[in-house]
């Protein structure tokens, strides 16, 4: 049996997604800035697609900006805030230790540039602290950052409480909304959100394109010199295939949404209630405050990567949630970021359900991973220690 299992990492375009595209690679493919028909065509689904992704955030077409994808929006995002905070000489950012590196490494450099960067605990549970939001914000703080939800645990936070927060106190307000999108209702008014990144491939559109939402009325500088595109802002010939098939991507997840979060979430707990069995094992992140579909789990005594191994030649593919995979052997930095010790957080896991994931395959994942666990102890130096100390 193949199971996919890794859909914070990226998901299967949906196919009446793909349907919706397929005409802009063939027949309806034209340049939206030509003035002739075929581009007039191409140029009328743009717009279509803007006011369609706008209504599904609750924002204005005009405050909508086509990307590559998330990290490009992050970094827009980032940027903004800094340039607008320099004309008021406002160089303070607040954001959370357990951000995505688009945005951590976006800070970085800020940081580079004479930004100051406040990065603000993680609690164990997972969740940002209001208050601490609050207490973190000063009178030159330029922007507030703070993910909608942990792409490696799944963690949702308090976001409407957070941009009421910084509406009160006149401080931009960005989220990375790149794993909630299209699971949890967004509404970037009634959120009082600034500026929101998104991308297709996240929930069954397809890869390197996605959003940034900037609210009118706050200056954008030019991102990408060139053309005319995007409101002058990032010039380069828009992704309309991509663009139209986001849009489909999109107006579906939120159609499905109750129907789907239900299902998935039901699977996801059934998930949590078998790996609860394994001793010395446990869940990150709060139990109740999570999307449906992460579920993140540390087993003592082992090492993830082994795991994930193990696990595909099983044919189930997930994802130990770190980036243990660029080579460096450092553990996931959210898990030490919620508290996790180093030797612990190495025996990481995440399991990432979406839409498409059946019953039978979780059941197939119950029955998999517990001996694979087992195995991989019996082969540890530490685990008789570890089991003994129990
Ligand atoms: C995947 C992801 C990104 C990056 O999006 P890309 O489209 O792959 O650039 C950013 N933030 C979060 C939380 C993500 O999960």
């Amino acid at each position: 049996m193949k199971v996919y299992a890794d859909n914070a990492a990226t998901t299967a375009v949906s196919p009446a997604v793909l349907q919706a595209m397929l005409p802009f690679f063939t027949e309806q493919y034209g340049n939206p800035s030509s003035v002739h028909g075929v581009g007039q065509e191409a140029a009328k689904a743009l717009d279509a697609a803007r006011a369609q992704l706008a209504a599904l955030l609750h924002a204005e077409p005009k405050e909508i900006y086509f990307t590559s994808g998330g990290t490009e929006a992050d970094n827009w995002a980032v940027r903004i805030a800094l340039e607008n905070g320099a004309r008021k000489n406002k160089r303070h950012i607040v954001s959370t230790a357990f951000e995505h590196h688009a945005v951590l490494h976006a800070l970085k450099k800020a940081e580079k540039d004479g930004a100051e960067v406040t990065l603000l605990d993680v609690h164990a549970d997972g969740l940002v602290r209001l208050e601490e939001v609050a207490a973190a914000i000063r009178d030159d703080t330029a922007l507030v950052t703070i993910m909608y939800a942990n792409n490696e645990i799944g963690t949702l936070q308090p976001i409407p409480e957070i941009g009421r927060l910084c509406r009160e106190k006149g401080v931009l307000f960005h989220t990375d909304a790149v794993q909630a999108m299209g699971h949890v209702p967004i509404d970037v008014a009634a959120q009082n959100i600034d500026m929101l990144s998104l991308t297709a491939h996240k929930f069954h559109g397809p890869k390197g394109v996605g959003a940034l939402y900037c609210r009118a009325k706050i200056p954008i500088p030019i991102f990408i010199e060139g053309g005319a595109q995007e409101r002058g802002k990032r010039g380069g010939t828009e992704n309309v295939p991509g663009i139209v098939g986001m849009t489909a991507a999109l107006a579906e997840a939120c159609r499905n949404m109750d129907e789907d979060d239900r299902r998935v979430a039901g699977l996801r707990d059934k998930l949590i209630e078998a790996v609860a069995a394994i001793p010395h094992s446990r869940l990150n992140g709060d139990r109740e405050r999570r999307l449906p579909g992460i579920a993140n789990f540390v087993f003592e005594g082992i090492e993830g990567e082994g795991l994930l191994l193990l696990l595909d030649m099983a044919g189930i593919c997930a994802s130990s949630g770190s980036a243990c995979t660029s080579g460096s052997l450092d553990p996931s930095h959210v898990l030490l970021a919620i508290g996790l010790p180093h030797e612990v957080a190495h025996g990481s896991l995440r399991l990432s359900l979406g839409a498409f994931n059946t019953e039978e395959e979780i059941d197939y994942i119950i029955k998999t991973l517990p001996p694979i666990v087992e195995r991989l102890r019996s082969m540890s130096p530490v685990w008789e220690r570890i089991r003994k100390g129990a």
